[in-house]
């Protein structure tokens, strides 16, 4: 596995000497995805539609409505060991920051957690390394890093085309959300142009 993929694994220990110059600039962008609507423009074809309301139901542990999430989405996401207890119906997505839940589905009482999924889910984790793209593994603190180095404002296009972000198009596969990472990647950027100057990303 390469150093890119370790990067991802949930409970992935970040290197120390990195986490000194980012962990308050991390901070203060880690919710910022919470308000943003699913994507204007999706890049990923046959995943989940961008117009879906939340679903009606709560989630077991918060009971706050769930996002509709495609069968295909948890089974990929799943510990492979959990991957029988899935069954055949789709789930809904738990999008709240401080809650483990991450996918339910209220019939089958199904339920699996942040520790039953391979991936850190982006919007569950306040510490680097926080995932924005899944497809092509392009973390927030890389992003802000490269808004740091080459200067803002940057436009999507041009933070897809430095860092790569948002180009995989497998997000029904890769992105625990079964959604683009289209909106979070512009959350991120509008963080960044709003940071203080004396932080270095104005
Ligand atoms: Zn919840």
């Amino acid at each position: 596995m390469s150093n890119a993929s370790q990067q991802f694994i949930r409970q992935a220990e970040p290197d120390p000497g990195e986490m000194q110059l980012s962990t308050i600039q991390i901070r203060k962008v880690s919710t910022v995805e919470k308000g943003i609507e699913p994507g204007l423009d999706c890049c990923g074809s046959g995943a989940t539609g961008n117009n879906e309301k939340p679903g009606g139901t709560g989630c077991p542990n918060c009971g706050v409505e769930g996002q509709k999430v495609k069968n295909i989405t948890v089974r990929s996401m799943v510990l492979d060991n959990l991957i029988e207890n899935v069954g055949d119906q789709d789930f809904f997505f738990c999008r709240t920051p401080d809650c483990p839940v991450v996918y339910f589905d209220s019939i089958s009482g199904r339920r699996f957690d942040k520790h039953d999924v391979k991936v850190r889910v982006w919007l569950k984790e306040t510490e680097d390394p926080i995932p924005v793209c899944y497809c092509n593994e392009v973390t927030e603190k890389e992003i802000l890093d490269e808004i740091l180095k080459n200067g803002c404002p940057p436009a999507l296009e041009e933070i897809q085309k430095r860092t790569g972000a948002g180009k995989g198009g497998k997000c029904l596969t890769r992105n625990p959300s079964g959604r683009c990472c289209h909106p979070v990647i512009k959350a991120v950027i509008q963080k960044a142009e709003k940071m203080p100057s004396e932080e270095g990303y104005l």
